[in-house]
């Protein structure tokens, strides 16, 4: 092959041929980084084809090869290909998110010098140079202590030399470099230039846990998998309910995986990429523990490329990590693990605005190996492919050791309150209830989706809301710093005393946030500990774990909180857990409010009754005849997923269509809403068949950081299509300087 074609990172898009050097011959492949002149200036770039020929004039040669070997595997690159295609953006922001920025550079090795003895030696050898050159003896004695990895259980003569730093072996033997040298030049000591590995983990010992042996359920299942991994056909659907063991099924997948010489990939929700996930895994694999790589975002660039380098060379063989692990270059990949994965953390937010579930299943095909998608709470779109046969479905209903579901009670908040005191927070329910596990020494969680004090400021006089000057939002009072703040761009003012319009002293605060469910509950249980775990309180990573410690060692009594507290904690002394307002989440301008509500009360409830005793849990709503509450009450996944699939079908919603969301962003509200309605029209022309569009529409959020925003609504039964003809739309259409353009496709993020 003498020519390849690449994709320059900082490009528009478009591959470039360039000739293959004689003395780049035979080490250029598909995947290979290259260094490529372009205009002036040198760029990096991934080789995509190797190519006999090329039509293009004027060809210029590589420069260099930027890592020896291919970097990226032919399957990566398709699924870079087909992210591309499917989600409307350019490869190269497709291939961005599969190749991590540090790793692209190719060139952060962190790198040591190494010594090694070359071969075994012995005491009288020793004892001889000692009187000749007794810094040379005391580096040999040295290193004859570093003894290479896995040999070290063996008997002394067998044992193989391993490599010592340099910088440490001086230190220890008390010696000098040129005696190092000497030693060298004698042929008994190899100097190598070793690449450290940065282990976020290092020096952490885990202790092995065994296996568990399986319960009927969890082996009927774990016999399904096997098969699927004998012979892989389609994604595996596991829907079990919280506490029904899918991660050992999981952890078993896995092994088995590995028996045969495969790895794996699990991913979870970054939220959930936990100390205690991270500890249940490397535990398990202990033996291993350094075929365990883990990546998450708070891994440093470092960190980040010595992982990914692991599982590239096949130093790693299982990886964990949040959506972005997808796309680790796990070689003979046997399994990818989606757990939980009804999330809306998989979906990525910035372009690329991929889906790590459905790439997951695109990379599996791609590869031959087996997806499994575990929750409690599938989503509609992966039950609906499970009915349909596209998926295969496994169930497990029981909790491990056959403890019950926890029971719960609907509080209707219609009745509470009183017209003096307004609306109630806690209900005397609720009360009771806390009441009564303050006394048997048990714990509580309270729930509220809502920062700060009060989540709205108005004057009853003349009407006054505040609102942030740049978005299209009520400010929140914090009351901790007296400031009333725009949760969405940050704004913050002092909270004024009396209306900023009228003068009026009776300005009012209304609307609830964790900070007030604080303050009430403190008030009524003044003997009780409290403690508050939101975005407010935790801004260190430190203040998490603290707070969750001196949960767990049960020195607090209510633990209230925010999403931060709905996921993954196991608490077994929770026995009553409060969802304070159910109905934030159900009016939510969003297709998928029901569906949103009814995962949050499964998995907050879920928190209730780990232990022996059985679980409460209170939900407070205005609503509390809505499907979503009571269903999730009965433990009916099924249930609601049938009603609610029946709506999204009458409506042509997703999973029945796939939604593409067009958004618009302009400081002029005019030019915005003209640049929509032009591109509406010019995508009417060329819409596929099968393919709906809506008028251009103000965002529910209508007005962000000082941006008016527009919606642009696409639903399809064939999103490569689409996205062609959008792609099309765009390249030829201009808009005014000032608006922005973006397209999601398979949009969760509706607002
Ligand atoms: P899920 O992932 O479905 O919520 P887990 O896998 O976390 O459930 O299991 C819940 C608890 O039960 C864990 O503490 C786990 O160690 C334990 N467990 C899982 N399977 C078994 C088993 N077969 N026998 C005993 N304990 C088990
Ligand atoms: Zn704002």
């Amino acid at each position: 092959m003498k020519f390849a074609r690449v994709l320059v990172d900082r490009s528009g898009g478009s591959a470039l041929d360039y000739s293959i050097p004689p003395e780049l011959e035979g080490r250029v492949g598909i995947g290979s980084r290259v260094s490529v002149h372009l205009r002036n200036r040198q760029e990096l770039a991934t080789v995509i084809e190797l190519l006999d020929e090329t039509d293009v004039p004027g060809i210029r040669p590589l420069d260099k090869l930027v890592t020896e070997r291919p970097i990226l595997g032919p399957n990566l690159l398709r699924l870079a290909r087909w992210m591309g295609d499917y989600y409307c953006c350019p490869v190269e922001t497709a291939m961005r998110a599969v190749l991590p920025q540090v790793v692209r550079k190719g060139d952060a090795f962190k790198q040591r010098l190494a010594a090694r003895l070359t071969r075994p030696v012995d005491d009288a050898l020793i004892a001889e140079m000692e009187k000749r050159a007794p810094k040379q003896a005391a580096i040999v004695e040295t290193l004859r202590g570093a003894v290479a990895e896995g040999t070290e259980n063996e008997p002394p003569d067998t044992r193989q030399p391993g490599f010592m730093p340099v910088g440490v072996l001086l230190k220890q033997a008390g010696s000098d470099r040129g005696s190092l040298m000497a030693l060298t030049r004698k042929g008994l000591v190899v100097l190598e230039s070793e690449i450290v590995g940065r282990d976020p983990h290092e020096g952490e010992t885990f202790i092995h846990a065994a296996p568990h042996e399986l319960n009927a359920e969890q082996a009927a299942v774990f016999e399904q998998v096997c098969r699927a991994l004998d012979k892989p056909e389609k994604p595996i659907l596991l829907h079990g309910v919280t506490g029904s063991g899918k991660t050992e099924i999981y952890l078993q997948g896995i092994q088995r995986v590995l028996d045969r010489g495969q790895g794996a990939i699990m991913l979870v929700p970054e939220i959930a990429l936990t100390p205690q996930t991270v500890e249940r895994f490397k535990s398990r694999f202990a033996a291993m523990q350094r075929e365990v790589a883990v990546l998450h975002s708070h891994l440093s660039e470092g960190e980040r490329h010595d992982e990914w380098h692991k599982i590239n060379d096949g130093r790693a063989r299982i990886v964990i990590g949040a959506r972005s692990a997808v796309f680790a270059p796990v070689e003979k990949l046997g399994l990818i693990v989606v757990d939980e994965e009804h999330e809306n953390s998989y979906k990525q937010e910035d372009p690329p605005r991929y889906h790590a579930r459905d790439l997951a299943v695109v990379r599996g095909n791609l590869e031959g190996c087996v997806v499994l998608l575990g929750s409690a709470t599938p989503s509609l779109e992966s039950f609906h492919n499970s009915q349909s046969g596209k998926y295969q479905l496994l169930r497990m209903t029981q909790r491990i050791d056959d403890r019950k579901m926890p029971y719960f009670r609907i509080v209707d908040m219609r009745m509470e309150g009183s017209p003096e005191k307004g609306p109630a927070i806690i209900s005397e329910k609720l009360r009771q209830a806390i009441e009564a596990r303050l006394e048997r020494k048990e714990q509580t969680i309270l729930f509220l989706n809502r920062r700060g004090f009060s989540t709205s400021l108005s004057c009853e006089k003349c009407g006054y809301v505040a609102k942030c000057p740049n978005c299209s939002v009520s400010l929140t009072f914090h009351r901790a710093e007296n400031r009333i703040v725009c949760h969405i761009c940050g704004h913050t003012a002092i909270a004024p005393a009396k209306c900023p319009e009228c003068k009026d002293p009776g300005i009012k605060y209304s609307g609830v946030g964790t900070e007030k469910v604080e303050e009430t509950v403190s008030r009524i249980f003044p003997k009780a500990t409290v403690r508050r775990m939101d975005a407010d309180t935790m801004t260190r990573k430190e203040a998490y774990r603290e707070a969750l410690s001196a949960f767990r060692s049960r020195k607090i009594d209510i633990l209230l909180g925010t999403q931060m507290i709905a996921k993954g904690l196991h608490f077994p002394n929770v026995t009553l857990v409060g969802i304070v307002n159910a109905d934030i989440s159900l009016r939510l301008p969003d297709f998928r409010a029901a569906e949103r509500t009814f995962q949050l009360l499964t998995q907050v409830a879920g928190r209730a009754g780990r232990g022996d005793v059985e679980g409460e849990v209170f939900v407070q709503s205005f609503t509390p005849h809505h499907p979503a509450i009571q269903f999730a009450r009965h433990h009916d996944f099924e249930g609601f997923a049938e009603q609610e699939i029946e709506w999204r079908k009458q409506w042509e919603y997703p999973p029945f269509t796939k939604m593409v969301l067009i958004t618009g962003r302009s400081p002029h509200e005019e030019r915005g809403r003209f640049s929509m309605e032009t591109l509406a029209r010019r995508l009417r022309e060329l819409l596929p068949p099968n393919t709906t569009i809506a008028d251009p529409t103000p965002a529910p959020l209508e007005k962000s950081h000082g941006n008016y925003r527009f919606h642009l609504m696409l639903r399809t039964h064939s999103v490569l299509k689409l996205s062609r003809a959008l792609r099309e739309v765009l390249a030829k259409l201009t808009f005014p300087e000032d608006v922005t353009v973006t397209v999601d496709v398979d949009a969760y993020q509706l607002m």
